[in-house]
């Protein structure tokens, strides 16, 4: 009998029957280890009404206290984050040392988040008028809900909650239904760190899920990550319905590799940020562009690098995992048929090879293409897997021109030596994050995560500034009191809480 995942609402583990399931996968035997229950709208609905019932007690519980079970969440994952690491190798495959990663990006955003009480200081400005002052506050919004990928089942989720919570919001998370156990257990260390019940849901499932979430008028707002047609109907349907929406989608990110760059660090870089968790992720690089006279140089380069990448299962001394579903790996193989039969020469077939893992785990090697050009499906499409395609383009200007007028804009990278093509680089390009010299450039907590063009929808982008501010609406208040004022006798030791 496969283990059963079910809802975390109110504090506790769902003690209903679901009408619906689904499979849950261990990616590298290709067995079903896990069930997870599918929410119905009623199951949805309970949650948010969970959430709404500890919304007045949360966002009122004094900043201090609300920073002290931050921190103490923080210290619990960061005890514990092994144990998230291995629920996600389980379930996505990425391998380990990977998954563990992933999980020291969420603590940042904990760690920022840890921060609430300078975040949410307003600004004060005394006598704007004869004995009238005016300051600004900002309040939480309320039940927030965030509809997370299956590529990141912690950091992604983490890169909204810790903000939300710290800010007095209460949250219902729809996690991906691939691999949803990570987001289980950050459930019960909240319980541990002293977060009211009530406070952080997590309810599972589809499309009915999620449409429960845009619908119900309780629900305040709504971040999501996935592929962009989901996210593009996230916010249409979500703004339509009076919410606030941040909805980040897909991704196809260049990296422009310069005649002077240094070549040897550019080809560990594009392997590393091609191939790195099977490609699955959406800062991936996915498309080099070589600029002439360098391509057959740094093609060579790239590929003498890949035979070395030991592909196998995650819980070994691998590189680089399995694909999340066999209907995923199935479907980035036919983008490398297809891109051998467009005619790009397919310099290194990850159709083969050696795998050291269970035959019926989704494997897929990485495969390198050349000459590949803007017609092709490979170049076109997001693939989300392990395949690595090289553009050559004459001059430093056909390739800025080639990322500002590709639909994604999520993340891109310049490698040189030449300090004014980086800086023209940065002032010209239409993506949201980019790399000097740095192929997969996810900015750290305190700054804000998010694309532009197609790879986001929505104003605001995730944590940092703009995520408190997502997560939060200000208030501007104009007082005028009577002088002198008055008070009581209080000879007490003051004190925050
Ligand atoms: P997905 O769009 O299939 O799923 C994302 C979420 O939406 C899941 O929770 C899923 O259950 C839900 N969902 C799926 N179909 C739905 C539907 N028809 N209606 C409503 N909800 C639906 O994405 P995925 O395959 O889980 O993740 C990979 C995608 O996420 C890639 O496109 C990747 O680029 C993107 N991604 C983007 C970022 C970013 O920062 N921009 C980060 C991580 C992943």
């Amino acid at each position: 009998m496969t283990a059963r995942v079910t809802h975390w609402i109110n504090g506790r583990l769902w003690e209903g029957t679901a009408e619906r399931s689904g499979d849950v996968y261990d990616p590298a035997t290709g067995k079903v280890t896990k069930s997870v229950d599918f929410a119905s709208r009623a199951t949805l609905d309970d949650a948010v009404a969970a959430a709404k019932a500890a919304f007045p007690g949360w966002r009122d519980t004094s900043l201090t206290r609300r920073a002290q079970v931050l921190f103490a969440f923080r210290e619990l994952l960061n005890a514990n984050k092994e144990k998230v690491a291995e629920l996600i190798t389980e379930e996505h495959g990425k391998v380990l040392s990977d998954a563990l990663g992933e999980v020291t990006r969420g603590l940042e955003v904990v760690e920022f988040a840890c921060g609430i009480p300078h975040l949410l200081k307003g600004g004060f400005s005394e006598g704007v008028s004869t004995g009238v002052d005016v300051y600004s506050i900002r309040q939480p919004l309320g039940v927030v809900g965030i509809i997370s990928p299956f590529n990141f089942p912690a950091m992604v989720p983490m890169w909204f909650f810790p903000v939300a919570v710290a800010a007095g919001n209460t949250v219902v998370l729809k996690p991906s239904e691939k691999d949803p156990s990570a987001s289980m257990y950050l459930a019960e260390l909240w319980k541990q760190a002293g977060l009211p019940d009530g406070v952080f849901n997590v309810v599972h499932g589809d499309k009915e899920a999620v449409d429960g979430l845009l619908e119900n008028p309780d629900v305040k707002s709504i971040s999501f990550v996935g592929s962009t047609p989901i996210a593009r109907y996230i916010y249409e349907t979500g703004t339509r319905n009076g919410k606030r929406v941040q909805a980040l989608g897909g991704a196809k990110n260049h990296m422009l590799v310069l005649p002077d760059a240094d070549l040897d660090l550019a080809a560990d870089q594009a392997v590393n940020a091609g191939f790195g968790s099977a490609g699955e992720r959406c800062m991936a690089i996915s498309v080099v562009l070589a600029v002439d006279p360098i391509g057959d140089e740094l093609v060579a380069k790239i590929a003498e690098r890949m035979p070395s990448l030991k592909v196998g299962d995650g819980r070994r001394a691998c590189d680089m995992g399995p694909l999340v579903t066999g209907v995923h790996r199935d479907k980035v193989k036919s983008y490398v048929d297809a891109g051998e039969a467009a005619g790009a020469t397919l310099v290194v077939d990850g159709r083969t090879g050696d795998v050291d893992g269970d035959p019926e785990g989704f494997w897929l090697l990485p495969t390198l293409f050349d000459n590949v050009t803007t017609d092709m499906t490979i170049y076109a499409d997001e693939i989300f897997g392990p395949v690595l395609s090289v553009v050559r383009v004459p001059s430093f200007e056909a390739g800025v021109q080639l990322i500002n007028d590709h639909p994604y804009g999520n993340g891109t990278a310049i490698f040189t030596n030449d300090g004014g093509a980086a800086r023209r680089f940065q002032n010209e390009i239409e993506v949201g994050m980019i790399g000097v010299n740095v192929p997969i450039p996810v900015p750290m907590a305190y700054y804000s995560f998010g694309g532009w063009k197609n790879s986001l929808f929505g104003d605001t982008h995730a944590h940092g500034i703009e995520g408190v501010h997502f997560f939060t609406r200000g208030k501007v208040i104009t007082s005028r009191w009577l002088d002198p004022s008055h008070g009581g006798i209080n000879l007490g030791f003051p004190t925050q809480s």
